[in-house]
């Protein structure tokens, strides 16, 4: 079979219809209320505490820190109280032994360190301050101070939430091992350390980057009401919503304020429709899947989110190459080739190694308008270490690339789109023709081209949403959620003290 005529029923299977659409919207709302509901459900649903967001307005000095994976960030952001705000931040890289040190201890002293480096560093005179208050009061245990710091904590490790600043460690990933820590509040962990070194600081609230994401939203985009949704389309994907408070049916632990009628909730949206009952299912996914560390699990992560685009891409150039009825990165086809004479690929290619392709090239292949496909064939030369890769190749890859990519846009719409039918601002006569602001961040939204618009076009096809509807939903960056999130979130809590 020609490689064009293949490539075409490559491609064929990854289309996501209209239909394919507005079935997924359907099981999306199904599952977000059955996980409102219960625990253990597909759609986790997680109540985060935080029961409001906020709308430019807020004021003040707050600090963020932020663990995700290989470094520490710590950062103090100034609040202008219109829109505007000034962060100043430094990162650590947190080292190897302490991500599997024998005590808990041994890691939340490092952190706590850097934020006493910090303080001395970025804010000497308030710290000094501090220091010379607190010698004259003679019980700690009774010391109250206006100054000292409220800090929003992003943990991007799984959490039981227990409370605006509470939570305790479910198990490590990335890398981490530290069995002491796991089951313990990590807020309590890290503020027993600050208490050690004195510092003028408080743990206010343990925060996730989605909600952050919702917040640095809110705060940040002009004329908003707040953003309804906060979506992260990075390494992996997930989304924070506000939700109203009659809707969350399952009980609570932790106290918080009723006031203002609704609850953040961390949806979890990665592990929406395990189950399979509508996620489409190639067999590149299938593959990926038994070959992944959790197969089963992350079902709609695994089709959306960065980690995985382009292994999928690698599971079908790899089908491509051994299929003995077409010519493929061969070198018959190199004859329109300008960069070598002959195709080849090095035995040591990432592409022979799983995960060895990265989603950029999805981003590159995307944005490649250039008639002989020359940035992707470099991006192939540099990155993958296929040289020479005829035109004809080229084109192939871009086919699969371009459909792996659209299919990822289409099902984050999916999850976009039932969330913004399920706040029910559509047809909310309060706010009529009010625009409804989605924050995004993570680097595939943020550099894969029209990833953007192809999320739009598959929301003005939804049943309930249509072209009127989707005009009013904007889909912005949210800039800087883990630091300017997490201290709007600090914010909040300090006012629930
Ligand atoms: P994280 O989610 O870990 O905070 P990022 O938002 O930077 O970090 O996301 C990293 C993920 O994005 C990786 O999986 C990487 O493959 C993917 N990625 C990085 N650059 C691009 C790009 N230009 N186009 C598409 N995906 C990208």
């Amino acid at each position: 079979m020609a490689l064009a005529a293949e490539t075409q029923s490559i491609v064929n299977q990854f289309e996501y219809t209209d239909d394919d659409v507005n079935k997924g919207v359907k099981e999306f709302l199904r599952q977000m209320a059955e996980g409102l509901e219960k625990d253990g459900t597909s759609l986790s649903q997680i109540p985060t505490y935080v029961t409001g967001v906020p709308n430019g307005t807020e004021k003040g000095l707050y600090m963020a820190v932020d663990l995700g994976g290989t470094n520490f960030r710590v950062c103090s952001v100034k609040l202008n109280g219109d829109g505007t705000f000034n962060i100043t931040s430094d990162k650590v890289a947190v080292p190897k032994a302490l991500m599997v040190a024998k005590t808990a201890e041994e890691l939340f002293a490092f952190l706590a360190l850097q934020i006493k480096k910090f303080l001395e560093k970025h804010h000497g005179d308030h710290f000094e301050a501090h220091i010379r208050r607190r010698m004259t009061v003679s019980s700690p245990e009774g010391y109250k101070d206006e100054n000292v710091f409220r800090m929003g904590f992003t943990f991007s490790f799984p959490v039981q939430q227990m409370g605006i600043n509470k939570g305790t460690l479910i198990r490590w990933t990335k890398g981490f091992d530290i069995q002491d820590a796991v089951g313990k509040d990590v807020c309590a962990l890290l503020q027993q350390e600050i208490d050690k070194l004195h510092l003028p600081v408080k743990v206010a609230a343990l925060v996730n980057d989605t909600v952050g994401t919702l917040m640095a939203h809110s705060y940040g985009a002009p004329g908003s009401h707040g953003a309804v949704l906060g979506a992260i389309f990075g390494t992996g994907t997930n989304g924070a919503y506000v939700e109203k408070l009659s809707n969350v049916k399952k009980p609570m632990v932790g106290e918080y304020d009723t006031s203002t009628g609704e609850m953040v909730i961390n949806t979890e949206w990665g592990s929406f429709d395990n189950q399979l009952n509508v996620l489409p299912n190639t067999p590149w996914d299938v593959v990926l899947d038994k070959q992944s560390v959790n197969p089963g699990f992350q079902m709609y992560e695994k089709r959306v989110s960065g980690m995985f685009l382009g292994e999928i891409l690698r599971l079908v150039i790899l089908d491509l190459l051994k299929n003995p009825d077409v010519s493929f990165l061969k070198d018959d086809n190199s004859s329109t080739n300008d960069l070598r004479s002959t195709t080849d690929i090095a035995e040591t290619s990432s592409i022979f190694q799983q995960w060895g392709v990265d989603s950029s090239i999805l981003s590159v292949a995307a944005g490649d308008h250039t008639p002989a496909l020359t940035l992707l064939r470099k991006g192939l030369d540099d990155n993958l270490q296929i040289h020479a890769a005829a035109y004809e190749d080229a084109q192939a890859i871009k086919s699969v690339a371009d459909a792996i990519g659209r299919r990822a846009a289409r099902l984050a719409a999916v999850a976009i789109a039932a969330i913004v039918l399920q706040t029910g601002k559509l047809n909310d006569p309060a706010h009529k023709d009010e625009p409804i602001d989605v924050g995004v961040d993570g680097s595939l939204v943020e550099h894969y081209p029209y990833f953007r618009e192809m999320i739009h076009e598959a929301l003005s096809i939804v049943d309930g949403i249509g072209k009127e509807g989707a005009k009013r939903i904007r889909i912005g960056l949210a800039e800087d959620g883990s630091g300017v999130g997490a201290a709007l979130i600090a914010l909040v809590a300090a006012g629930m003290e």
